[in-house]
């Protein structure tokens, strides 16, 4: 039997990949093209029990049907982490809302044709960013759990990228809590999330490594390149490594204790000023020659709402990887590619 993988070139579901291999299991991943397939055999290597299915548009609610019509039969576990993350547009809907919520609900509906009796768990990657609130981000007394559903509505999905983002993950997450309850009679399938926060670490391939890096690991991407004087955007949130993410992948299928879960992976706040302290502090060929905080003396602390998260901690039951380790290997692995290291 196998795992199907959705957006197998994906920065996390690389990682998903390789813990799964690792672990023995028999992967199929969907990716957009044949060259891509291509390439992830040569990286994997041709011996690794690995398959592909082209997917070129999860926009399109029938793209995972071929799929399932075709390879039902293997299929017990499903991770979707397919989903657009980033903030190059201003189509909200066809860029960010629709392929998120059509990819999400695509999936489900393939199941349902063609895996109602075979498809046993499905883990789908959504985000804090469905948990959180916006509005109160800054409210020091706020907190959120993994039980908080971010408010937003289509309508405010469509006023700036970042509220098309949250949106999407808030809609295609919700979708699936919905479908599973309204078929829980034709479908026996059993659905847990995994909602990271900011996640960084190095690319499964440094091969990978290009000048501008996933939408999360631009926040040590940028001041590791950074030059005294440069005015730095402050990032301001919580952070997680990929490898604790893809492990939380592979958990939530694993252990029947975590169906039915939303696990909430967070290792704390995290700042600029956090990520310059590492980068000058592990690699001292930089003192000095990094940009200076956006907010001296104020280092990874909550700007304001925090996320409670000991909920998944104590299920989950392993320790995160720290941020000092997190930055110090995905630092360490963009300047090995540039022959700095
Ligand atoms: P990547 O951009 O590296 O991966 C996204 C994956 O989705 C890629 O495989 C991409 O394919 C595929 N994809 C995107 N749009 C489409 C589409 N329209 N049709 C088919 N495939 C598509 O991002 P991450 O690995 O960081 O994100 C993976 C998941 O994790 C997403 O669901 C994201 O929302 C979620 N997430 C990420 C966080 C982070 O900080 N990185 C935090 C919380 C959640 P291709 O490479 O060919 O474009």
């Amino acid at each position: 039997m196998a795992v199907l993988v959705t957006g197998a070139t994906g920065f996390i579901a690389l990682w998903v990949v390789d813990y799964l291999l690792k672990e023995g299991y028999e992967v199929i991943g969907t990716v957009r093209s044949q060259q891509k397939a291509d390439k992830l055999t040569k990286q994997f290597g041709p011996s690794a029990k690995l398959s592909f299915e082209i997917v070129p548009d999860i926009s399109d609610i029938h793209s995972f049907d071929h799929v399932f019509e075709k390879r039902a039969k293997e299929i017990d576990i499903v991770i979707h982490t397919a989903s657009p993350f980033h903030y190059n547009t201003t189509a909200y809907e066809k860029d960010l809302l629709i392929p998120a919520v059509n990819g999400t609900k695509g999936i489900l509906n393939s199941i349902k044709k063609y895996g109602s009796q075979t498809v046993k768990k499905l883990v789908i990657t959504s985000s804090y960013a469905a948990i959180l609130d916006p509005s109160k981000v800054s409210d020091k007394d706020a907190v959120f759990t993994e039980k908080s559903w971010n408010p937003a509505t289509w309508e405010n999905a469509q006023l700036n990228v970042g509220n098309a983002y949250r949106g999407s993950k808030k809609f295609a997450e919700k979708a699936a809590w919905d479908f599973l309850a309204e078929n829980k009679d034709s479908v026996s399938f059993k659905l847990s999330t995994v909602n990271p926060v900011l996640v960084f670490g190095p690319q499964k391939f440094e091969e990978d490594v290009q000048p501008q890096l996933n939408t999360s690991n631009e926040a040590i991407n940028v001041p590791l390149h950074s030059k005294p004087g440069d005015k730095l955007n402050n990032t301001q949130g919580n952070y997680i490594d990929v490898r604790d993410v893809a492990k939380a992948h592979v958990l939530a299928f694993q252990r029947d204790e975590l169906i039915g879960e939303r696990l909430g992976l967070s290792n704390g706040p995290v700042n600029t000023e956090g990520v310059l302290q590492v980068l000058n502090e592990k690699f001292p060929q930089l003192k000095g020659k990094l940009a200076e905080s956006p907010t001296p003396g104020v280092v990874n602390q909550n700007a304001g709402a925090t996320f409670d998260n000991s909920y998944t901690k104590k299920i989950l039951g392993f320790p995160f990887i720290s941020l000092e380790q997190s930055v110090y290997d995905t630092a360490a692995q963009i300047l090995k590619k540039e022959g700095k290291l």
